[in-house]
């Protein structure tokens, strides 16, 4: 398309990984109950995608990741994620294969690589600007993930550190590291699996702020989708006792987990003060060598897109509707999809993030509908 082209579509879904893909069944669903005659004119909409290929982030895992639960917990709406016959868990790839093939099979309107640089507001709706032209649309679901927006923490020493800063998101495996001494900083599932990745290859020190909290060897994808799922009912209903998946712990023993703690390579050592050039240091003034640092730190919602809007919110999370969390509150029209459990329970997983692109879609149709 050339870039002066504008393209006007009713909804316009920016990112093309699962939240976006489930919302794009959702949305082709109404075309199909349009076609039926079961309902009226179903909204235009497009997808557009900043990677070349399909797969969102899950295309950028490192290979050994394996995923919190079996296939058949793992799936967006309408189609089963196939089996998976390996080892534990499907790995990144199996989902990313998945998703190509999701995408595919309902025939999704996916323009890319397209990258959103600008969503501005305009009379009749949203303007939005790209690399490869410009769309309008009265909608915007914005379902951009947070992989390209990690989280890494200021450290006193930051600039002094000699050896190599990575976080999650540069992790592409155990091979680069052989022989080398990595600390792993992060008490979640990403420091868990990349200590228990290269726990054979390399000399790692896992570090975390707090001990490691392992859920119960049992509780995988699914019930973590249960648990979220009758926490933020119980909030809504205004019960205060529903405890979270936080309250049970903070790690999924996946399979490879599992493993390497039982093999008591999963110790760990408690938060640093500082880096040094050589490495690290604690507050009681010993130190560590190390070559390089991986954190695992989390991400933020990537919404830098939107930041024309000026969206209210607090610690970068935009403030939405108590009745529908992916609904905006600073402008009509405009919805979050997919970052978290602020815009859904469980919405950033799979299995979650179905029933939050159900409700996302028929909230965007109400808002439409003459
Ligand atoms: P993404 O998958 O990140 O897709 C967003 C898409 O938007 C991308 O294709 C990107 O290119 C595109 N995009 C971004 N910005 C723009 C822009 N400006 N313009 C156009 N396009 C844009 N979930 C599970 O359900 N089970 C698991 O076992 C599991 N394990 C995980 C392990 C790790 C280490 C991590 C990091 C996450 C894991 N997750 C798991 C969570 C899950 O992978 C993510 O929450 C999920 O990929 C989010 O999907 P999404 O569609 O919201 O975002």
């Amino acid at each position: 398309m050339p870039a002066s082209t504008v393209r006007d579509v009713d909804i316009l879904v920016i990112g093309g990984g699962q939240a976006g893909l489930a919302a794009g069944y959702y949305l082709n669903r109404l075309r199909r109950d349009e076609a039926s005659g079961r309902s009226g004119q179903a909204p235009s909409f497009a997808i557009l995608d900043a990677n070349r290929e399909p797969g969102g982030s899950w295309q950028h895992y490192w290979s050994s990741l394996e995923l919190f639960s079996p296939a058949v917990y793992s799936s967006l709406p309408g189609y089963q994620m196939p089996a998976w016959d390996g080892v534990g868990n499907p790995s990144a790839d199996h989902v990313a294969r998945y998703l190509c093939t999701y995408e595919a099979r309902y025939d999704l309107p996916v323009h890319r690589p397209v990258r959103v640089e600008a969503v501005r507001g305009a009379d009749s709706g949203f303007s939005t600007d790209t690399d490869a032209g410009q769309w309008t649309s009265r909608v915007v679901i914005s379902a951009t993930g947070s992989w390209n927006a990690p989280e890494i923490p200021r450290m006193p020493g930051s600039g002094d550190f000699a050896g190599e800063q990575l976080h999650t998101a540069d992790y592409r495996g155990p091979q680069s590291f052989a022989g080398l001494d990595v600390v792993v900083v992060g008490g979640g599932n990403s420091g868990a699996q990349i200590a228990a990745d290269l726990a054979s290859t390399a000399r790692v020190t896992w570090v975390t702020r707090k001990p490691p909290r392992y859920l119960p060897d049992d509780v995988d994808g699914r019930a973590l989708f249960d648990i979220a799922t009758r926490r933020v009912k119980a909030l809504a209903a205004g019960e205060t006792g529903a405890g979270g998946v936080a309250d049970l712990g903070d790690i999924v023993a996946v399979p490879s987990v599992r493993k390497a703690r039982d093999a008591g390579l999963l110790e760990t050592r408690p938060m640093f003060a500082r880096l040094v050039p050589g490495g690290v240091q604690w507050e009681d003034g010993s130190k560590l060598d190390a070559d390089v640092l991986i954190w695992c730190a989390g991400f933020r919602p990537d919404l830098h897109h939107l930041q024309p809007l000026g969206l209210t919110g607090r610690n970068g999370v935009p403030a939405t509707d108590a009745k529908l969390p992916t609904t905006s509150v600073d402008h009509p029209g405009l919805f979050f999809l997919g970052y978290g459990d602020w815009c859904g329970p469980a919405s950033a997983t799979l299995i979650g993030v179905g029933a939050t692109a159900r409700d996302t879609v028929a909230a965007a149709a109400r808002y439409l509908a003459p």
